[in-house]
């Protein structure tokens, strides 16, 4: 059987918002592999995810990565106690993608993420709430 993905909380809102853009070539090849070529497939909603404490299959190639750890510390624990709140994950939790966009979706309301994901330098960008907003609308009709 194929091993759970692991994410650490944050990094499920990032999936559900990642369009190619990343820290380094070999980062963004990484997520795209993980995110359009598991996640966003025909059975990608069956992948099974385990909830990490600490650097996860994304940070793994990322150029902040130290380790477990990250180069930008403080932020990414912020986000994460932000995020495992938000979703009501605590680590060693596994679910599937499935799981994990219907809990986005009943507990993240549109134009949150400015507060959710305060400190993050791609919130700014929109695209996170972009597809936010289309989890919530495709899941209205
Ligand atoms: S910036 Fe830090 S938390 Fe984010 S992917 Fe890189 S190592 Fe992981």
């Amino acid at each position: 059987m194929t091993p759970p993905l692991r994410f650490r909380p944050h990094h499920f809102l990032c999936a559900l918002g990642y369009e190619g853009k990343g820290y380094s070539e070999a980062f963004t090849a990484n997520m795209s592999a993980i995110v359009i070529g598991r996640l966003r497939t025909d059975a990608g909603d069956d992948v099974q995810i385990e909830v990490a404490e600490a650097a996860d299959d994304i940070c793994a190639p990322c150029p902040k990565r130290r380790d477990l750890g990250c180069a930008v510390q403080p932020r990414i624990d912020r986000l994460d106690i932000s995020h495992a709140a938000a979703l009501g994950l605590a680590a060693g939790d596994t679910l599937s993608w499935r799981d994990a966009k219907a809990r986005i979706r009943t507990r993240v309301a549109p134009g949150s993420l400015g507060q959710l994901c305060a400190g993050c330098e791609w919130e700014p960008l929109g695209l996170c709430e972009a597809a936010l907003l289309r989890l919530h609308a495709d899941h209205a009709k």
